[in-house]
């Protein structure tokens, strides 16, 4: 199979350098790009604006931990079931197993941070389908890492895994539910997270302006309930969210030809000619990684899935879910068993500490750049439809570490924004020479430090064309 698709790939590229038509007429994306019978955009010549370079001192890869997060998987493991129905107060086996070892770790790291990460454990109930109907107590653990600037440090990026595992049977307390990938895995990403964050932030380097939370939650199996109590948690403590990056199933990459990008799954959103917030997430996520890293989805789960940003998601806020390339579903929600020679259960034997240490990186360098950002431009209009010049305006309170705005439009068919001008000063930016129908268009801000908020894309007047006498609209 491989050695046909690559044979069949070196058949298209002989065929490109033989026939440079016939390329054309099969490849959309390269017709796109060439555009050779489309009028010019701009009509005059394009801004050429001099773009701040990103934030230095990126994470490096060898500084993640992978020894850690691997101790910190198998701490969980040992837990036996981690099942949001199993006891609290075994400290051998059950949950309240799983929670003793994720505060512990914690408090380790809160420590190296010079006191600067807090540790919170929220207890609350839920009830679902899944809690028979019935009020279960639950207890979230956040790490918090407080900004450092008055009006952002009221925004919170999240990074969330599960801790709660399953068996085959979702309300088994008896059976084993090792859960190493599903959720051990992501649970690692957050709190080695914490420990790449705050340790720039105790020596006074971080330059984190919004506030980071580094959540370990229960009740993802059994409805979500974790994540639905993270959203009212933050709001009721009166956070904006920037952001929530989701890791669920993190920690395998068994395919040949590893490593593989991590998969990012952002929704669609309802409106039309409008991305949603989740996806401008998706896309801030990929260009602080890069392309080689990160594989973006434009769908909001896999099918028939769910996972802890849904909850955002719905409520219209930018949340986002990593998941490892390609599952194997014999290691999730599976009882550990061998039938017909075939290992089921989630062992922590079948991770990859390479990829998962590659999640972990990635993470804390998006949550780096996205908390070091000035906040999003509001209010983002596109006008001058019927006209020949394309208006875009938008709003924002002042803020002195803020360069300006990047004005960004892209093709209707692209995936990614590119940046068409620079203002330093919000108001109405005039695209001479732009049509306001053939491009998207979106709005960022960017720092002094070179860090940009996610885009804000532009929303148009709604203008209805008139309707026969007596139709409803
Ligand atoms: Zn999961």
């Amino acid at each position: 199979m491989t050695n046909r698709s690559s044979a069949h790939r070196t058949f298209l590229a002989t065929s490109i350098a033989a026939s440079a038509s016939f390329w054309i007429a099969i490849s959309p994306a390269f017709a796109q790009q060439s555009a050779p019978r489309d009028p010019a955009e701009p009509q005059q010549e394009q801004p050429h604006p001099k773009l701040l370079p990103r934030p230095a001192a990126a994470i490096a890869r060898q500084s993640v931990d992978e020894k850690s997060m691997r101790a910190l998987i198998e701490q969980l493991v040992s837990c036996g079931t981690r099942l949001s129905l199993s006891s609290w107060t075994d400290p051998k086996r059950g949950i309240g197993c799983g929670r003793d070892h994720i505060v512990a770790r914690l408090n380790e790291i809160a420590k190296e941070s010079g006191g600067k990460l807090q540790i919170v454990v929220d207890k609350f109930e839920a009830t679902s389908e899944r809690t028979a109907g019935k009020p279960v107590p639950l207890e979230s653990v956040y790490a918090i890492l407080p900004g450092s600037d008055p009006k952002l440090a009221k925004t919170l990026f999240i990074v969330s895994g599960h801790y709660d595992s399953r068996p085959s049977d979702v309300i088994s307390t008896e059976a084993d539910a090792p859960g190493a990938d599903d959720d051990a895995s992501g649970v690692s990403v957050s709190v080695e997270s914490a420990r790449l964050l705050s340790k720039a932030a105790a020596s006074g380097k971080g330059g984190y302006r919004a506030t980071l939370l580094f959540a370990a939650i229960p009740g993802e199996e059994q409805g979500l309930l974790g994540g639905y109590r993270l959203l009212e948690w933050a709001k009721q403590q009166g956070y904006t969210i920037g952001g929530m990056l989701d890791d669920d199933i993190v920690g395998d990459d068994p395919s040949p030809g590893a490593p593989h990008r991590v998969r990012l799954f952002s929704g669609n959103g309802e409106i039309d000619d409008c991305d949603s917030p989740g996806r401008e997430l998706a896309r801030a996520i990929e260009e602080i990684d890069g392309r080689d890293n990160i594989r973006m989805i434009f769908r909001v789960d896999r099918y028939g899935r769910g996972g802890d940003h849904y909850p955002f998601y719905k409520a219209g806020l930018p949340a986002v879910r990593f998941t490892e390339p390609l599952e194997d579903y014999s290691h999730q929600h599976q009882t550990p068993r061998t039938e017909n020679g075939i290992e089921y259960g989630d062992f922590a034997k079948y991770l990859n500490a390479s990829f998962l240490g590659d999640v972990a990186r990635d993470n804390a360098e998006a949550l780096r750049q996205l908390a070091m950002a000035p906040a999003p431009p509001t209010n983002a209009r596109l006008t001058g439809a019927v006209t020949p010049d394309a208006k875009v305006s938008w709003s924002t309170e002042g803020d002195p570490e803020r360069a300006g705005f990047e004005i960004l439009w892209r093709e209707t068919t692209e995936p990614r924004w590119q940046v068409y001008d620079f203002a330093a000063s919000p108001g109405e930016t005039v695209l001479r020479g732009v049509s306001t129908d053939n491009h998207f268009f979106a709005v960022r801000a960017v720092g002094k430090n070179g860090a940009r908020s996610i885009a804000v894309p532009t929303e148009i007047e709604r203008r209805p064309p008139p309707l026969p006498a007596g139709t409803k609209q």
